[in-house]
């Protein structure tokens, strides 16, 4: 890679440096990076300096901040790092917050909370915002503020041309739109803008009992979320905890059945409304109490350390008998080699169209079915993968074919995240704005 390594604040990294081979590793190991250079940029104006130099050598950028979402397809590309840009501002009297493109969500509602506030979060403290944001982001609290992507106020951008700018509703409609949800593809994002909220009290938590119980735990599921309000929102995960020694007695091998669930409220009112799940008997564990509302992306204790994840997603278009008990036999024997089979309750705000939408839109399907497996092996990756199928396919009737953008899985393509029209739009735009190609989505729009 033709960069003038003393031109940029950052470090560049090119095949046979040391570090090399760990700073293109990306969070998910199970995708494979053999990029051509790594650039861990320290501010924008690194950022512009590499997409001129990239383009001038006719070579890609893609930007990661760590690669939660990596997909394959960058080999002979300069793969972005912005991890070191990590600055957040808030600002509580318009209630928005600027971050720098590798804060992360933990960094930003810690900062929120000293002023009484919060963000769109998801279930993962340390996901960046913009990489979640431009996949339009799916929060904890989205049934009661919509989707993150949504929640974006204005983007500090450099174009395909290694132009800076700031970007807003009035200033540039169209690429406002497109990178509220259409993801990385039409320019490098250094910092964005979005929309706080005035952090309520919250009470929520994991209430886990043996997978024997799953049909009892999913009747109590479907009878909260029949009536939930927006302020409220439960998961139903199917759990499969590995064997290993590292793994806690109980946990160590067992196979779980779990509600995980926040209420945007006080205690009493948030243990009425979850009152169904009392009916099961046999919890194993119930952490629910009142929480601060920065400590929302530890409800589901999700892995911290990078591993090699093999996700699916599908939008599930009902969760009547018939999904269920789809649901239920296809797990009978257990979810194994899986680790996870979750369902997200959606709807409330998340499904409301607004006018002011990004791409990213609405999400009209009531559930989102979410199947998680580590595939340290081919072997293994071969297995997770037919398990995720065989449990689809059972469900086929009750999916959309749509998948949020941010539960896009390797191999899958943008035009699984889109309805058409939009998809057309995603993709005029970005044979406009970068038509030689210079800036590399994960799910690219054309791809
Ligand atoms: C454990 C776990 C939990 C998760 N929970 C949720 C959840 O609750 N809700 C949800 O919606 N998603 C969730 N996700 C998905 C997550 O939001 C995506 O993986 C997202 O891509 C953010 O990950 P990242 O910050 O590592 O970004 P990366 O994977 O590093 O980047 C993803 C893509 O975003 C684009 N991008 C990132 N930064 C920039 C930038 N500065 N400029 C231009 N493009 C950029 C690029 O196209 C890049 O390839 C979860 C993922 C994991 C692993």
């Amino acid at each position: 890679m033709t960069i003038d390594k003393k031109a940029l604040k950052g470090r560049v990294l090119s095949p046979g440096d040391d570090g090399f081979e760990q700073a293109a590793l990306p969070w998910n190991r199970a995708v494979r990076q053999r990029v051509a250079a790594v650039v861990e940029a320290e501010d924008a104006a690194d950022v512009a300096a590499v997409v001129r130099r990239a383009a001038a050598a006719g070579l890609r950028v893609t930007t990661q901040p760590s690669g939660h979402g990596a997909a394959t397809g960058l080999d002979g590309e300069v793969l972005l790092r912005t991890s070191r840009m990590r600055a957040v501002e808030v600002r509580p009297a318009e209630r928005v917050a600027r971050v720098e493109a590798g804060a992360s969500w933990g960094e930003l509602l810690a900062a929120a909370a000293k002023h009484g506030l919060t963000g769109l979060a998801g279930s993962s403290p340390i996901v960046s915002v913009t990489g979640y944001s431009l996949g339009g982001g799916l929060s904890w609290f989205g049934r009661a503020w919509g989707l993150g992507g949504n929640a974006v106020r204005a983007l500090e951008v450099v174009d395909a041309e290694g132009v800076a700018s700031r970007v807003t509703a009035d200033s540039d409609p169209e690429l406002f739109w497109a990178l509220r949800g259409g993801g990385g593809d039409f320019a490098v994002v250094t910092a964005l803008e979005l929309e706080l909220f005035p952090a309520p009290r919250l009470y929520g938590g994991r209430v886990m009992w043996p997978a024997a119980r799953a049909a009892e735990v999913m009747a109590a599921f479907r009878e909260i979320t029949a009536t939930a309000p927006e302020e409220l929102t439960v998961w139903f995960t199917l759990v499969q905890f590995p064997p290993f020694p590292e793994v806690p007695e109980p946990l160590r091998g067992l196979a779980a059945v779990v509600v995980d669930a926040t209420f945007l409220g006080a205690a009493d009112a948030g243990r009425v409304l979850l009152r169904p799940l009392e009916s099961v008997p046999g919890a194993l564990l119930d952490t629910r109490d009142e929480l601060p509302v920065a400590e929302v992306g530890g409800i589901c204790a999700e892995p911290t350390e990078p591993m090699p994840a093999l996700l699916r997603g599908e939008l599930l278009t009902d969760l009547g008998d018939d999904a269920v008990s789809a649901l239920l036999e296809a797990a009978a024997e257990g979810i194994a080699p899986l680790a996870t089979v979750q369902v997200r309750h959606l709807g409330g705000a998340l499904a409301r169209p607004r006018q002011d939408a990004g791409a990213c839109g609405h999400l009209a399907e009531p559930y989102l079915l979410s199947m998680i497996g580590a595939a340290p092996a081919p072997e293994v990756a071969t297995a997770v993968t037919a398990r995720q199928d065989t449990i689809a396919a059972a469900l086929a009737a009750h999916t959309s074919g749509l998948k949020p953008f941010t539960f896009l899985a390797d191999g899958e393509s943008a035009a699984a995240a889109f309805p058409a029209d939009t998809l057309a739009r995603l993709r005029e735009i970005k044979r406009r704005r970068d038509p030689r190609g210079i800036l590399r989505s994960n799910y690219p729009v054309l791809g």
